[in-house]
């Protein structure tokens, strides 16, 4: 497999790196492509298959493992499979993209190490885990059993940050999307001014 660049944004659910990830999505000078994964979860919300993730059943993604497809795949939560496919890389490659990831931290972390020079592992830091039960709460797409199985899993995750090639606070949306982007352009050898007024 060889190809453009990938950019992995990695945090505990809650932390904001899906909305910087969707906001580096639209600068066209970057040439970013999002990897879409697959999970054996349920369904949220508007989510649409193939577009949020490949919604597989668990018998499904467990024949994908089984058959070396995965790049990573972790069960990130118990019977909720996620994974990275080859398949997806490969074709956003083929067509000449940057390849963006929004996914866990050790499926982050395992790309990084697979394709050490290839990849800009960004970890996204909330302020604190009790802004991160805040904004879950907010969100209210889930029971709180799943909002505390996903605070429960925050703390384990933040302790990695230190692995990653760079730590962006989210603090202050503005400032973090506006950090995000001028790490990325200057990984992916982009002129983030020609998007500036
Ligand atoms: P959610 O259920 O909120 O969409 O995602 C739960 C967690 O799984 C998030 O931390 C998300 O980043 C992670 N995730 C999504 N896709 C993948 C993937 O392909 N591989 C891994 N390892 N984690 C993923």
């Amino acid at each position: 497999m060889k190809g453009g660049k990938l950019i992995i944004f990695s945090a505990p659910s809650g932390s904001g790196k899906t909305t910087i990830v969707k906001h580096l999505l639209k600068q066209p000078e970057l040439n970013l492509a999002f990897s879409v994964s697959a999970t054996s979860r349920a369904r949220r919300g508007k989510e649409k298959d193939g577009e949020h993730y490949y919604f597989l059943h668990v018998s499904e993604f467990k024949k994908h493992i089984k058959n070396d497809n995965f790049l990573e795949w972790e069960e990130v939560y118990r019977d909720n499979f996620y994974g990275t496919l080859k398949s997806e890389v490969e074709r956003l490659w083929a067509e000449g993209k940057n390849v963006i990831f929004d996914i866990d931290v050790v499926g982050g972390l395992r790309i990084k190490k697979k394709f050490p020079k290839e990849t800009l592992a960004v970890f996204v830091k909330p302020p604190s885990v009790d802004e991160l039960k805040i904004r879950l709460k907010k969100r209210s797409t889930e029971s709180d059993d799943k909002i505390n199985m996903r605070i429960a899993k925050a703390s384990v995750e933040l302790a990695t940050a230190p692995q990653f090639d760079i730590i962006i606070n989210n603090y202050d949306l503005e400032t973090a999307l506006n950090e995000a982007h001028t790490l990325v352009a200057d990984f992916v050898g982009a002129d983030k001014s020609i998007n500036e007024e």
